[in-house]
């Protein structure tokens, strides 16, 4: 068996969806995985939002926006008058559940309801699509099996029982739509896997279901060998290990959620990155080995913050690290990046959101600097603790441009380097320029 996962875009207008018919209409078992139409959880984010802020006159006005794009799309999708007519009642049965929120007072339970919406909806109309074309498919509830334990982590012991029960109870299909992103929690409300988590959703379901395959559909060939959108003649990458990819995905490409790397390593299930838009392209294939080569890839990711302690009680101290770690964890931000001298230690934060208290705290222990709008460039590539003569390209590419810490040892894989965001786009075109020749 095979998973598909078609992201927003793939499913974004009525002609995308005709075209995944093909690339899923074969005899081979399949769960196909599809997120939200692509704008769709942004606009439910934003009607949340208006709710919150007790907005509720421009809260209805954005949900019947939303409501009247769907009964276009069902216009356009279906070719039956039967079908257009359970298209129309299905958008509008979701459109009333939104609306029914306003007249409550709102919270964050009702809020994760609100965002389910988008796959509920694209996956009932694509289910709905096959039943229009006499292809055989099963529509799998995704809240019946996908669950998140205290910890927001995926419950792998219940979602693979419940993911058997319910594939058996669709033994003759060959293919099973169901919903990427969504799941329930411990307490049984629904909740999701964080923004972009329908790969997740792709890769846990690959694990749980021991596939052979986890196929991820977007709009591009697969990982490039630096950001197309900054940079020219990027090239793709055909095989790459879980591990760089794991690097990749969080220091910046975006074409893959850095959570659903794990899932698929754990079972050793080969993912595949394959693009709607050229489906014979062979795309990149992640596995287990890796085929070491000096330079595969370069990522940047943007939006991160440094802060630099600097303390005398750190000198040959110990137990101060610990102290530091402490602060962070008790405002649950995780730290990308760490360097340290005698009496210094400069880390990495991507989210700000306790940045002051973090700090404030911080600054029991020494003296705290704080900057922002920095980006980490990720390298990966080979940097093996016994090699010689690595990098020496990277500092050569880079040597106009300012280097705010450099980590390196830290992985095999990978090399990361922190510069100023306003410097990122020159960084990466140097870097193509000086490492894939
Ligand atoms: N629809 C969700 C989002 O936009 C999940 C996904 O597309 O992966 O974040
Ligand atoms: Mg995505």
């Amino acid at each position: 068996m095979k998973i598909m996962k078609f992201g927003g875009t793939s499913v974004g207008n009525p002609d995308r969806m005709r075209a995944l018919i093909p690339l899923i209409n074969d005899p081979d078992k399949k769960i196909v995985v599809l997120s939200a139409m692509s704008g769709t959880t942004n606009s439910l984010v934003e009607i949340a939002g208006l709710l919150y802020a007790d907005k509720i006159d421009e809260a209805s006005l954005k949900n019947e926006q939303l409501r009247a794009k769907y009964h276009q799309v069902v216009d356009e999708l279906y070719a039956t008058e039967k079908f257009k007519k359970s298209g129309h009642e299905l958008i509008d049965s979701h459109f009333e559940y939104i609306r029914n929120f306003t007249l409550r007072v709102f919270t964050k339970l009702q809020e994760k309801a609100i965002l389910s919406q988008g796959e509920l909806i694209s996956t009932s109309l694509f289910h709905m699509l096959m039943q229009e074309n006499n292809i055989r498919a099963a529509l799998l509830p995704a809240l019946s099996f996908m669950r998140i334990d205290k910890d927001g982590e995926p419950d792998y012991f219940y979602i693979e029982e419940n993911l058997k029960r319910e594939l058996k109870k669709c033994p003759q299909e060959n293919i099973i739509i169901t919903q990427g992103f969504i799941c329930r929690n411990a307490y049984g409300e629904i909740d999701n896997l964080k923004r972009g988590g329908s790969d997740f959703t792709a890769s846990i379901i690959g694990a749980a279901s021991r596939a052979d395959e986890i196929q991820i559909w977007t709009d591009i060939n697969g990982f490039h060998n630096n950001d197309p959108r900054f940079v020219e003649n990027t090239k793709v990458i055909r095989n790459i290990s879980f591990d760089e990819a794991a690097e990749l995905a969080y220091f910046g490409a975006k074409i893959l959620h850095p959570s659903s790397v794990n899932p698929a390593r754990e079972k050793n299930i080969p993912v595949r990155l394959k693009n709607t838009m050229e489906p014979e392209d062979i795309g990149t294939l992640i596995t287990a080995d890796c085929k070491w080569e000096d330079y595969k890839a370069v990522a940047a990711k943007d939006g991160i913050s440094v802060l630099r302690i600097r303390s005398d009680r750190m000198l040959m101290a110990y137990g101060f690290l610990r102290k530091v770690f402490e602060i962070f964890e008790a405002y649950k931000t995780p730290i990308d990046m760490i360097t340290t001298s005698e009496v210094s230690i400069s880390l990495t934060v991507d989210n700000s959101e306790f940045i002051n208290e973090i700090a404030k705290d911080l600054r029991e222990l020494g003296g705290v600097e704080i900057e922002q709008n920095q980006s980490i460039i990720c390298v990966v590539g080979d940097f093996r603790p016994e090699r010689t003569g690595s990098a020496p390209e990277i500092f050569e590419a880079l040597n106009t441009i300012p280097l705010k810490m450099i980590s390196y040892g830290g992985s095999p894989y990978s090399l990361s380097l922190l510069i100023d965001t306003s410097n990122k786009v020159d960084a990466l075109r140097q870097l193509s320029k000086h490492l894939f020749k």
